[in-house]
């Protein structure tokens, strides 16, 4: 099958003729349709220090996709040959501490495909049938492809925050930010201020319901306009950037609530008294998605048709593009970029 693949430590990625998989009693065969390309795809195609440290090629990239199920194994009980499925990309152990206590999204066994083990910029997939998940019938492939970093925009703008009515600042408006923006309106914010530097994610972030798309300096009048000078009562830091998360605890309210889900690139200091103790902040830090929490609450909002990711997606590519789908995410135009495989 074809299939993207890291072949060896260094740049690059190398589209390549390799085996189908071969699937375990409890896995799928599944024969991927739609991939969506994350930020880190790029890490691992530019060999990042991260990348370096994590990553033992040659496997097979991407993590985020959808697709048919072409084969089950002997112990497989409630997925089909034909259902049309996306998965969870975090295979955990299910027994260990926090497995058993609902906290498997930062299990530390977790093995993340197009990481640690083949992914699915290819023709094929193999997936543990646990972590198949069902699209319903008018889902498309499409949005099936990227119900990974949907998810993410959905465990951080949902989970222990109080959306109704509330005032949210959505710091970073990359695919995931925007994805939130869009969660947030269609969980009844009354008032959503999302900013970030680049003006055509600015106004991807105004259409799918942003009440104030500006700029960073802009960030705190805007908040401060809407919140009588109280600041806001959730944050959702989504930029990785310092800059941006210093901005996050400043702008949210005394007792306010601040998600973290951007990765900065390395350390940074946080004045903790008066960033945090003297304020009364939570802040709450986001890996992945809430298995499967995150992934019901996500399909219930698709369902209700008020929130629709579809203006998100702003590049397709077929796999033999991948140096334009990578050139496309470095440059800042494009919101998320999906590759059409099958
Ligand atoms: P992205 O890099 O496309 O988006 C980041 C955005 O922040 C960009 O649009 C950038 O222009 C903007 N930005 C830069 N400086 C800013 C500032 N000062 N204020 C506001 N915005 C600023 O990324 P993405 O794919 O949407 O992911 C967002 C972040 O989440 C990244 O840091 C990524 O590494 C991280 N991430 C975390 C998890 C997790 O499980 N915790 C999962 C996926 C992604
Ligand atoms: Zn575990």
């Amino acid at each position: 099958m074809k299939a993207l693949v890291k072949s060896a430590a260094g740049p690059g990625f190398t589209l390549a003729d390799v085996p189908v998989p071969t699937i375990r009693d409890d896995e799928v065969l599944i024969a991927v349709k739609r991939a969506g390309v994350c930020g880190t795809d790029v890490h691992i195609h530019e060999w990042d220090a991260w990348a370096q440290g994590r990553c033992r090629p040659p496997f097979t990239v991407g993590h985020e996709f959808a697709g048919e199920v072409t084969q089950v194994g002997r112990l497989v009980a409630d997925v089909k040959v034909g259902d049309r499925v996306t998965a969870e990309g975090h295979i955990v152990c299910g027994r260990c501490h926090l497995c058993r206590t609902g906290n498997s999204h930062i299990c530390p066994n977790t093995k993340i495909i197009g990481v640690d083990r083949d992914g699915c910029f290819a023709e094929f997939i193999a997936m543990p049938a646990t972590n198949v998940w069902h699209l319903d019938d008018d889902i498309s492939y499409e949005i099936g492809g990227i119900h990974d970093p949907m998810g993410n925009a959905f465990h951080t703008a949902l989970h222990g925050t109080n959306l109704p009515g509330a005032t949210v600042l959505v710091t970073g408006c990359g695919p995931i930010g925007i994805f939130a923006v869009g969660i947030c309106k269609a969980a009844g914010a009354s008032r959503i201020i999302a900013s970030d530097v680049n003006p055509r994610r600015l106004a991807l972030a105004s259409q799918m319901g942003a009440h104030d798309a500006v700029q960073p300096g802009e960030a705190a009048a805007a908040v401060m306009k809407a919140t009588d000078g109280l600041g806001v009562d959730v944050v959702l830091e989504m930029s990785g950037v310092p800059a941006a998360v210093h901005q996050a605890f400043a702008l949210v309210r005394a007792g306010g609530r601040i998600q973290i889900l951007g990765i900065p690139s390395k350390p940074m200091e946080i004045d903790l008294a008066t960033e945090i103790i003297f304020k009364g902040t939570t802040v709450y830090g986001v890996v992945g998605r809430r298995m499967y929490d995150t992934w019901i609450q996500m399909t219930q909002f698709l369902r209700s048709g008020q929130f629709d990711p579809r203006p998100v997606i702003t590049h397709r590519f077929p796999l033999e593009k991948h140096a334009e789908a990578i050139a496309a995410i470095k440059s800042g135009e494009a919101g998320k970029v999906v590759f059409e495989i099958g």
